[in-house]
């Protein structure tokens, strides 16, 4: 049984009051707000086991450790990893992407090349870049048509034996459009021996993960959008690549011997978790992923298709208002405008007076925004706990702010 009102009863902040107004929390592709089981796993770690991990012999060292080593066999379960040890705990999608670019440079040279799309977020950009200026190697880009849809035919005239990574994100955070990974992942493998690398940053908090089916070398993902606290994430890598490449952090944890004669790395996972790890956040990651297997991910999923389709067809109502990616197969986001009216932070600020918590701007996607030719969107994100009659609160305010800036 799906009970929204229960499952809301489990965010005391949702409760809270903004401007005077019952708080509409629709700013979730940004970051989800958290359960109370996840925050009392959290403050549980501090009041009653707060210790460094895999260190001590002491008792508190060891029941932090089996925690967060619970922790991460959860998280194993709800990607479907073959190994627990391909599971690494990391601070986000930001760090894993980077993580990722920094240890294949040594698998890259001069005219090589690497393939993302027009939809990614700029952390999916950017240490490719990064990764071009340090190898040479050059950044190719799957473009998009008017509905926001990558147009694939690019890819199979982009992929060659030069083509040393693919790297998309499986829902883009700007307009919800779900990618067709499959098809991407298989046309890939089939025309060349490159690193696929998924962003899951969008996808995670609302579809079931199989990364073994998926068949990608990588997935990354953020837990502060999926229920988490901040400051965790994952990076899945495949178990031979992850033993072949290099190291990333040198430091503490990740060493099997060191000497000034030289060093050695310690197994999977800990050679990529070098360091004193979020320990708290990763054991409440766990707790995040409790909170939706409890749910279900068919009842996540129905439920936030449910909200977008209601939105899309209030907001649609609007005269003059265009929804970006409007006929593209979508989750858990309606990205829009006013037409000829103000900009997007206008229309921010007119619904954040009524409490509605929406996100204005460029979404830290610019080539989408500069495809479309405007600086930026009001972008509506939904999350389990969000109703439709919030979703009614939406479209009058955005009917509200026309009026007011017309
Ligand atoms: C949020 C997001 C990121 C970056 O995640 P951080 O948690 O800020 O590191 C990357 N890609 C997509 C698609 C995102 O939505």
């Amino acid at each position: 049984m799906f009970d929204i009102q229960e499952i809301r009863s489990q965010f005391s902040i949702l409760n809270r009051e903004v401007n005077g107004k019952p708080l509409v929390y629709l700013d979730n592709a940004a970051t989800s707000q958290k359960p109370n089981s996840v925050l009392e796993v959290w403050n549980e770690y501090y009041t009653e086991l707060n210790a460094n991990v895999h260190r001590g012999i002491h008792t508190l060292s060891q029941l932090a450790t089996e925690e967060m080593e619970l922790s991460r066999r959860k998280i194993q379960k709800f990607i479907n990893a073959k190994n627990d040890f391909e599971v690494i705990f990391t601070k986000g999608t930001t760090e894993g992407l980077n993580l990722i670019s920094y240890i294949l440079t040594s698998k890259l040279k001069q005219g090589d090349e690497i393939i993302i799309s027009y939809l990614e977020h700029h952390s999916n950009i950017v240490p490719w870049q990064l990764l071009c200026d340090r190898t040479g190697a050059k950044l190719r880009v799957i473009p998009i048509d008017e509905n926001g849809i990558l147009q694939l035919d690019y890819l199979d005239q982009f992929l060659s034996e030069k083509t040393k990574v693919v790297s998309v994100n499986q829902v883009s955070n700007a307009l919800g459009i779900v990618n067709p990974i499959e098809e991407i992942i298989a046309k890939t493998r089939a025309n060349s021996n490159a690193y696929i690398v998924i962003d899951g940053a969008q996808s995670a908090p609302h579809f079931s993960i199989d990364v073994q089916a998926l068949d990608c070398d990588f997935f990354v993902f953020s837990g502060h959008k999926m229920y988490a606290p901040m400051g965790t994430g994952i990076l899945y890598g495949k178990q031979e690549i992850l033993e072949d490449l290099p190291p990333f952090h040198g430091g503490g944890e990740m060493i099997a011997v060191c000497s000034f004669d030289g060093t050695t790395y310690a197994g999977l996972p800990f050679k990529y978790e070098a360091g004193t790890p979020n320990v708290g956040g990763n054991i409440a990651l766990g707790a995040a992923v409790d909170f939706m297997n409890k749910i279900g991910h068919q009842n996540i999923q129905n439920h936030e298709n449910a909200l977008l389709d209601y939105a899309q067809k209030q907001l649609l109502k609007i005269d003059g208002l265009k929804v970006y990616g409007e006929n593209a197969n979508r989750t858990g986001v309606v990205s829009f405008n006013l037409e000829g009216v103000g900009i997007s932070s206008d229309v921010g600020m007119i619904l954040d007076k009524m409490g509605v918590a929406v996100r204005t701007g460029h979404h830290c996607t610019q080539p989408i925004m500069d495809f479309f030719n405007i600086a930026g969107t009001v972008r509506a994100s939904f999350a389990v706990y969000n109703t439709f009659e919030e979703i009614d609160l939406l479209a009058e305010g955005v009917k509200k702010a026309q009026r007011m800036l017309s």
